[in-house]
């Protein structure tokens, strides 16, 4: 969770997705070529620095372009529950890895996702662990829902076959494809030129 604070300042949550949204995102939807000018973009009017902590993303011995990060509001106050599309943000691998802190732990990097958090946050790694549990907690709580998507945000940009007004129930959500299993979008879809500024408008 990235909150960006009255004085301009970010702090930075660790986040996990629900298990029931993995892999179904902007990425499996756009085709690559979308995905990657997307990317680019934001990547260019951050500055090629993450949004949170200023740094390149180290690589190797060079940096090379911040993630596209895509942000999400779960929004369970309607009939649905309903994740929706808030907008993207350049981020740094270290940053990056914080949002995805379960697969951080799977992958062994838990003391990298406690030692980013204290980087950026100022805290000390009982903040940073406490945090970190907040996170699982909420990913059991989500996770045990189905989740409809919302895409409005970026409405003129986009044009999907069968889902005009950018709303796609749960249940329609294989046909967009998911980049964990691999299957490719069903329905068709039109991405004009110009990415609505909205979208790093959050
Ligand atoms: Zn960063």
């Amino acid at each position: 969770m990235i909150i960006r604070n009255e004085d301009g300042t970010m702090t930075l949550g660790a986040d996990r997705l629900p298990g029931s949204v993995w892999g179904s995102n902007l990425r499996a939807i756009l085709p690559t070529s979308r995905w990657v000018a997307l990317s680019r973009r934001t990547a260019e009017r951050a500055g090629r620095v993450c949004e949170v902590c200023d740094q390149p993303s180290f690589y190797g011995e060079g940096t090379r372009n911040p993630d596209c990060h895509e942000m999400w509001e779960f929004d369970r106050n309607g009939s649905h529950p309903v994740q929706r599309l808030t907008g993207v943000i350049a981020l740094c691998g270290a940053c990056h890895e914080t949002q995805h802190s379960g697969l951080a732990e799977l992958n062994d990097r838990w003391e990298s996702v406690i030692a980013t958090l204290c980087r950026v946050n100022g805290w000390d790694r009982a903040d940073a662990e406490a945090d970190i549990g907040r996170s699982r907690d909420r990913y059991r709580d989500l996770s045990s829902m189905e989740w409809d998507l919302d895409l409005t945000l970026i409405d003129g940009w986009v044009t999907l076959d069968g889902y005009p007004d950018l709303l796609i129930p749960s249940e329609g959500r294989a046909t967009l494809g998911n980049t964990l299993d691999k299957t490719k979008r069903k329905l068709s879809l039109v991405v004009g030129a110009e990415i609505p500024d909205a979208i790093w408008r959050w």
